[in-house]
């Protein structure tokens, strides 16, 4: 039951609070190594960091700083520190939901699809940035005691979104859809030169279809959706006659 091996990572950084509670709730199921962002590294989804040098700094047993990515902190975990894969590659838990479209830009999520590359069950946590630590800290002990009852297909990772408040349950949900606002503010510096601000003031907001991540998580439930690095569509790979026909047929 506890001779796992457990790699830790985040996007927020090795002191991140979320981290902390990761490695605590993950304790409890095996050897926990943490090898994590030496700095906030949010949204920069799977970057590698090819063209420069990486460093790892050790701070304590099994506890490590990186200046890298998350993806880069999975790599050396996985191929240097453990030089193997780990059972788990655990990542986050992010301060912030990774609902809908954001998945492709969350380096939280970044880091638990390396992890599945690397061979390891992967999870993705994300929690409302107001969520209470001692209120979750329960929910993401109870999905470890029971995900692995629930195979994945290769490839795929547990993406899973903490509400704020004490969560109703656990969902199954799909990926829902996220509203972009004016996502670029043009500002002005104190020398009269514009800079620019991503995101604005507002945060995202979602369209909250029925069953989707966005509304199970703001409705309460700690949502839970599988996730897929094939992002091939089906409804069009169906579609190869009229595929061959448009492209390939007369007049092609
Ligand atoms: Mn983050």
């Amino acid at each position: 039951m506890h001779d796992r091996t457990i790699l830790i990572t985040n996007d927020d950084g090795l002191w991140a609070p979320g981290l902390e509670l990761l490695a605590r709730v993950a304790s409890r199921f095996g050897r926990v190594v943490a090898v994590a962002p030496d700095r906030n590294r949010s949204a920069v989804s799977s970057a590698l960091s090819l063209h420069g040098i990486l460093r790892l700094h050790p701070l304590g047993e099994d506890r490590y700083a990186c200046d890298g990515t998350p993806v880069d902190c999975v790599l050396l975990g996985v191929r240097s520190v453990l030089e193997r894969e780990p059972d788990w590659v655990l990542s986050g838990v992010n301060n912030g939901f990774n609902l809908g479209e954001d998945v492709f830009y969350s380096g939280t999520v970044g880091a638990a699809f390396e992890g599945v590359l690397q061979g390891s069950k992967a999870a993705a946590f994300s929690m409302h940035p107001k969520a209470n630590l001692a209120s979750v800290e329960p929910w993401i002990e109870s999905f470890l005691r029971h995900w692995e009852a629930l195979d994945l297909s290769p490839n795929r990772i547990w993406n899973v979104n903490l509400p704020k408040g004490e969560p109703k349950g656990f969902k199954l949900c799909g990926q829902d859809n996220r509203q972009y606002h004016n996502l670029v503010e043009k500002r002005m510096d104190p020398r009269g030169m514009p800079y620019y601000w991503i995101g604005g003031e507002v945060g995202p907001t979602y369209t909250r279809s029925p069953g989707s991540d966005a509304e199970a998580a703001l409705a309460g439930w700690v949502a839970v959706t599988p996730l897929r690095m094939d992002l091939a569509c089906p409804e069009m790979l169906a579609r190869a006659e009229d595929f061959d026909a448009t492209f390939n047929g007369q007049g092609a």
